[in-house]
């Protein structure tokens, strides 16, 4: 007889571990099975306000205060020009509730979040990966390389090479959003002083940006996303590519003067992408497995974190109440549809010329926008009141298109070498 649980998690990143603690602690039997063993390296550090108050439900947010992150108080996008700036705080939210929130080094973080699942009661198998699943109407069967487990309900949290998404044939990709990512850590990278420093730095160039995020005392993640077309005509490995468009960037490479690297040059491609569909008969999505966006406006952690904590929160009802199935997994995929929907279009609108001028230009825009901001800080709750100041932004950003009535035209190319 396979051994049994109310609930299997594939996948222990944020998702599956937000998942498992918040399930464990309403007392039902789960087990996470994580292919890797942690810690292991991750790209995706810098949070959001909106996953504090989930943290805080899982009781978790004092480990992480106590751990080597940086307390991150908002982002500064400059354009590549230099010419512009915009610097946003998460205290000048609308109605803001959490002032902060965390960049992570994310081998670090993931593993104190699994520890902290398997503290809460979650069996947690670390080097074991989930194979396959099949479902009937009591459950599912899990195939593990440890094994087989029978559970009622199965979260695919395995990131984005989603079990169930490969194997239902999920996944749908955004044809304009086919971007290149290159990243590393580095040591010694120049940190302005005070709140300055903790703040999220993005250099807007006219085909690509960079970020700059502080993930501990020392270590600095710096990373580049541009068209995936682009970086093919460039026809260079993803090393040199890097440090070529960094050594082109005047700001950048002043700020990393001292810099060291400290990991190899990461490299990815295709990663934006959309589930079809969030939930089965037996089986719900979490996190990347549902979706994932671009990493701009650092939605991931935000949305695994959401959609972790809204999938155990609905499982929990549909365990007690199994008639509620239905009801509940529609409820999940319209919530968590709405948040993506909301930082897609954000998302697209980022990577038009228009955006940019009005984002920069003048700044009080930015200030009679606020939900821009409620977007960055990633408040699901006030989604309604955000809807419609949004809206506005994205007429604005119109207007800005078609007349250049908000601001002036802007190049966003570097001063001394063009992007
Ligand atoms: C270039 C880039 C930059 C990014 N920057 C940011 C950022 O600044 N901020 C931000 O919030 N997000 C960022 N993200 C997104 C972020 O990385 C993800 O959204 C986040 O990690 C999703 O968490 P998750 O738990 O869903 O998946 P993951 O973190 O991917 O975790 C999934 C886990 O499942 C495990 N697994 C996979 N298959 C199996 C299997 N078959 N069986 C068992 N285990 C399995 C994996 O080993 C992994 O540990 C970025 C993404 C990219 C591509």
């Amino acid at each position: 007889m396979a051994e049994f649980f109310d609930v299997v998690i594939a996948g222990g990143g944020p998702a599956g571990s937000t998942a498992g603690t918040l399930l464990a602690k309403r007392g039902w039997n789960v087990a996470i099975f994580e292919k890797e063993k942690f810690p292991r390296f991750k790209i995706g550090e810098s949070l959001l306000p909106g996953s504090v108050r989930t943290f805080e439900r899982m009781g978790v947010k004092e480990k992480i205060d106590k751990a080597d992150v940086i307390v991150k108080h908002g982002g500064k996008i400059v354009s590549a020009c230099g010419t512009r700036s915009n610097r946003f705080l998460f205290c000048d939210v609308f109605r803001c509730k959490y002032p902060t929130a965390y960049h992570v080094e994310r081998a670090m973080f993931d593993q104190l979040l699994l520890d902290h699942s398997a503290e809460s009661g979650c069996r947690v198998s670390q080097g074991v990966t989930v194979t396959d699943a099949t479902f009937d109407a009591d459950g599912v069967t899990v195939q593990t390389s440890n094994g087989s487990f029978r559970a009622r309900y199965l979260i695919d949290a395995s990131g984005r090479n989603s079990l169930i998404g490969a194997r239902f044939k999920l996944r749908r990709t955004y044809p304009h959003l086919r971007k290149f990512a290159l990243y590393a850590h580095f040591e010694d990278v120049d940190r302005e002083p005070g709140i300055d420093g903790t703040l999220i730095k993005m250099v807007r160039g006219k085909d690509r940006w960079i970020w700059m995020i502080p993930i501990t005392a020392k270590k600095t993640s710096v990373g580049i996303v541009l068209d995936a077309e682009t970086f093919k005509r460039m026809r260079l490995s993803p090393e040199e590519a890097f440090n070529e468009i960094l050594q082109q960037n005047p700001m950048a490479s002043n700020q990393m003067r001292q810099a060291r690297r400290v990991t190899e040059v990461h490299a990815m491609g295709e990663f934006s992408f959309r589930s079809k569909r969030l939930t089965g008969d037996r089986w719900v999505l979490a996190g990347d497995a549902a979706g994932f966006i671009d990493p701009v406006w650092s939605s991931g952690v935000f949305i695994a974190v959401l959609s972790g904590e809204k999938a155990a929160d609905m499982l929990d009802r549909v365990l007690r109440e199994p008639a509620r199935r239905l009801a509940e997994f529609n409820r999940y995929e319209q919530k968590i549809g709405r948040v993506m929907d909301l930082y897609l279009r954000f998302v697209t609108s980022w990577y038009t010329q228009e955006f940019a001028e009005v984002f920069f230009y003048p700044k009080e825009f930015f200030k009679v926008v606020p939900a821009v901001n409620s977007v960055l800080a990633g408040s699901e709750k006030q989604l309604p009141e955000v809807r419609w100041r949004l809206w506005i932004f994205h007429v604005l950003v119109f207007l800005q298109k078609q007349f250049a009535m908000i601001a002036p035209r802007m190049s966003l190319q570097p001063k001394s070498a063009p992007l």
